[in-house]
């Protein structure tokens, strides 16, 4: 070996080749006649490295092409090796570093390292983490999945029983603790967000009853604590869908607990400045439910959350019908503006051309222009602030335009102004 130019690839036989860092590999048997068929097919491409350690090679990268020439013997007897000039700690550096590219190691190949480093070799966290490139924070994180894990959770971590994530969670117990939260795990199927919420209700249980109780119903007790979905699965729809289906009872579960508060306390409770801060938020609720359903309508079928009434409407008048169509036809284009249009309806009836704008079975006063030529007819109804709710006209279609846009202003008016009708309600408005 002394002769060996680190420069220079050359065969090795595979009986001299060490396997000293295996144990800080786990084995694939599976990948590893993939690499054999591989082998056979395109020859080895890439070298395996080695370092030299007592005077033999020890491989420090390459088990997986190393165990598939095993596979292939006695027709394949050699591999092809790089000589890479390190100590036993840069070796099982090399180890991560080699893979680290790759991504291929493992987070508790990754722990036999560090626990290697550190406890076998006396470097210190620090020490380690530089020769690792890596942060201290990641040293320590991963030595405790070794250090604090309970042999029966190693043991479950090595055979590939337990994920890494679930296992970084268990740590956070004491060893005795430890085997209660995975045979819960097991039990209940838990994913690792939901045994992060275990572990936290049993740091924090004051009582062995509470304990209990957090494992004998964990998704209950998630629920309790945190007001969220319990987490189930459909064997009918695929991950993607159950995916979605949790997205949906979690809005669901969100809309229902708004309601149940309109229901019983609503918007009453709210001061008007808190009212106008919100409405932009329900307009969107409402266009963003329209477009997340893919689901859109207009007209009669339709109850809508209207801005400036700041309330739930139903009209059946055929210029809703065709101004809602409008602005849902833009929605669908992507053209989404909150629609505001103020109620409005017409009939004739009789040679009287009859004009209704606005909600006046909102009101609570209406005042009745006098002094008006026998064939017109105004009144103007109010809600409790003193603003105009309402018009409703025989005969006089300019005080409807004028009273639609009073409606919009959404400001009180004299009512003594209201009542003579020489006085135009367009001078009313005010800018
Ligand atoms: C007698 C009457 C008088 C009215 N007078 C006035 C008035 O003077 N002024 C005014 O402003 N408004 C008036 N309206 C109200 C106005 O007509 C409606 O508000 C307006 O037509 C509603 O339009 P829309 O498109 O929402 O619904 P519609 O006009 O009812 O259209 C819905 C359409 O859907 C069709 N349909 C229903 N179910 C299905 C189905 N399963 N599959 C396929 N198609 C289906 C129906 O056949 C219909 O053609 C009046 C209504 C009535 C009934």
């Amino acid at each position: 070996m002394s002769d060996w130019d680190a420069s220079v690839v050359r065969p090795l036989a595979l009986e001299v080749l060490g396997e000293r860092y295996r144990r800080y590999r786990l084995s694939d048997p599976v990948a590893e006649e993939a690499m054999a068929r591989s082998l056979q097919r395109y020859g080895q491409i890439a070298p395996v490295v080695v370092c030299v350690h007592d005077g033999s090679a020890e491989v420090v990268d390459g088990f997986k092409r190393l165990a598939a020439a095993r596979l292939l013997l006695p027709r394949w007897s050699t591999l092809c090796v790089r000589l890479l000039e390190v100590d036993d700690r840069a070796a099982k550096a090399a180890i991560y570093a080699l893979n680290r590219v790759s991504r291929s190691t493992h987070e508790l190949e990754e722990a036999w390292i560090v626990h290697a480093l550190v406890r076998e070799d006396g470097l210190s966290q620090v020490e380690a983490a530089a020769l690792l490139g890596r942060h201290k924070s990641w040293v320590c994180r991963r030595l405790a999945i070794l250090e604090r894990l309970s042999p029966e959770a190693k043991e479950d971590l090595r055979l590939g029983l337990l994920s890494v994530s679930v296992a970084r969670q268990v740590v956070r117990l004491p060893a005795g603790n430890q085997t209660e939260v995975l045979q819960v795990t097991r039990r209940d199927g838990l994913n690792a967000a939901e045994v992060r919420g275990v572990v936290d209700l049993l740091l924090a249980s004051a009582s062995r009853e509470q304990e209990e109780y957090v494992l004998a119903k964990p998704r209950e007790a998630l629920q309790q604590a945190h007001g969220t979905t319990p987490r189930t699965w459909d064997p009918r729809l695929s991950v993607a869908g159950n995916r979605v289906a949790r997205r949906l009872a979690e809005l669901l579960d969100g809309l229902e607990r708004l309601e149940h508060w309109l229901l019983h306390r609503g918007r009453a409770e709210l001061t008007p400045s808190e009212r106008g801060l919100l409405t932009p938020s329900f307009t969107r609720l409402v266009r963003d439910t329209v477009v997340v359903a893919d689901v859109y309508a207009a007209g009669d079928i339709t109850a809508f959350h209207h801005p400036l009434f700041d309330r739930r409407l139903r009209l059946e008048s055929w210029r809703h019908a065709q101004n809602q169509g409008i602005a849902v036809g833009k929605a669908m284009c992507g053209d989404a503006t909150p629609y505001d249009d103020i109620p409005w309806f017409w009939t004739d009836q009789h040679g009287v051309n009859l004009q209704v704008a606005g909600l006046p079975a909102d009101a609570v006063r209406t005042v009745v222009r006098a002094n008006a030529p026998p064939s017109v007819f105004t009144a103007v109804h109010l809600a409790k602030d003193g603003s105009v709710i309402g018009v409703t006209a025989a005969n006089n279609p300019r005080e409807i335009r004028a009273g639609q846009a009073l409606i919009k202003a959404n400001c009180p008016v004299d009512p003594d102004a209201l009542l003579d009708a020489n006085i135009p309600l367009q001078r009313l408005i005010r800018r």
